[in-house]
């Protein structure tokens, strides 16, 4: 049998795959089994921040690996300590749980605000408002804090104590307040899956207020837009917010799989021995994949996402049969003319890999994709919209 029908045959229909097998990368370059090479604007949904088999992440994966892969989070690990002190260093934070994947990493945030609104704003505050349209995982819980009902339907009861609210609707998220007992907001920046909406100064400003006149907590979902993705660190400082927690996944560690909730001064004790667990959770080989990455990611760096984000945004709103680019840094979604998944597989034909979400073509490039490709990949864009309107 093939690869593709192996797959086929043996692993769980959770996804439409492309008929493609990729089977090797280097940088922002990679190829697939019939030995065709692609520019790759996915990185794996933001998750290989620096492309394929860098060399320092490569480096720094490999020299743990050889030394210790696994230990349980009954023992200390140098890895674990370094990044979560690194997290907290650079976002004014004050502690960490590490865990394997964005779901989770935002389930922690959940059960915190949870312990915290029950133990300082009584056991009714356990109310969780999020936003329509947001993504924020596949878990029961994290499901049920996902505003799109389109992934609730099959899988009744999820956990209770969600409500979903318009994004830039502030009378609407007043009224949520008056009329439940909320323990947090959480939000996205920058939605992802949603169709890469961020969200307006002034709406994320407004909310912040609802939030404090409540005493309720804020909790930003950073699983996408975070490490670098939107040309900050994380897209709250963008933003000027201060959240009391924020998780973050996807490109945190460069290609391993990695969550990480980042708890404020007002939760650094949140949690106590037997709370929570992982035991994956703080793996030393990720947080060191982590601790390149984030190492890596300077204000020059910072600083080039910003300017590549500009260049695209720039380019891209000029060609014909683009009809409107949303997003911030590099992390983009682009309206076209013709529908998205046309444009995708367009793309794909002509040796250059994009995403989508919802109606909109997503560009989550390396976030040191070099000028030469983005300017090579933009062409092959146009090109792919040129023979979708022939
Ligand atoms: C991808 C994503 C998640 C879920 O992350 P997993 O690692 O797939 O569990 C949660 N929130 C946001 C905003 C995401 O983009």
């Amino acid at each position: 049998m093939t690869i593709q029908e192996l797959d086929q045959a043996y692993v769980a229909h959770t996804y439409s795959r492309f008929p493609v097998e990729i089977v090797s990368g280097r940088g922002s370059l990679c190829r697939d089994s019939a030995g065709k090479e692609y520019i790759d604007l996915g990185t794996g949904i933001a998750v290989n921040t620096f492309g394929y088999a860098d060399e320092a992440w490569q480096q720094a994966v490999a020299s743990q690996a050889a030394r210790l892969q696994h230990t349980s989070n009954l023992y200390y690990s140098e890895p674990c300590a370094r990044l979560a002190e690194m997290l907290c260093r650079r976002t004014g934070m004050a502690r960490v749980f590490f865990s394997n994947s964005g779901a989770e990493a935002n389930e922690c945030a959940i059960k915190a605000a949870r312990k915290w609104a029950s133990e300082n704003l009584g056991p009714e505050h356990f109310t969780i408002v999020t936003l329509r349209n947001s993504f924020h995982g596949r878990t029961l819980t994290t499901l049920a804090a996902t505003g799109q009902d389109r992934f609730h339907a099959l899988f009744q009861p999820l956990t209770p104590g969600f409500i979903h609210v318009e994004a830039g609707n502030i009378p609407q998220l007043e009224q949520a307040f008056a009329e439940h007992k909320v323990a947090a907001l959480l939000v996205e920046c920058v939605q992802g899956e949603g169709g890469v909406l961020p969200l307006s100064p002034d709406y994320a400003r407004a909310a912040e207020k609802i939030v404090r006149d409540h005493g309720a907590l804020l909790l930003v979902d950073e699983v996408q837009t975070g490490n670098g993705r939107t040309g900050s660190l994380y897209a709250w400082q963008h933003y000027g917010l201060a959240p009391d927690a924020f998780s973050t996944a996807k490109g945190l560690a460069g290609g391993l799989p990695l969550g990480a909730t980042v708890l404020s001064d007002k939760l650094r004790d949140i949690f106590a021995p037997g709370d929570h667990g992982s035991t994956f959770g703080g793996n030393p080989v990720c947080c060191a994949a982590a601790l390149s990455i984030l190492s890596r990611l300077d204000d020059s760096l910072l600083a080039e996402v910003r300017e590549k984000g500009a260049y695209l945004m720039s380019v891209l709103s000029a060609l014909p049969g683009v009809e409107e680019v949303s997003g911030l840094g590099l992390m983009l979604g682009v309206r076209t003319a013709a529908p998205a998944g046309r444009v995708v597989a367009a793309c794909m034909d002509r040796g250059l890999l994009c995403l989508t979400a919802k109606d909109r073509v997503r560009l989550l490039p390396a976030l040191n994709i070099p000028m030469s490709l983005l300017e090579k990949a933009t062409e092959i864009f146009r090109e792919a919209l040129v023979s979708l309107s022939e």
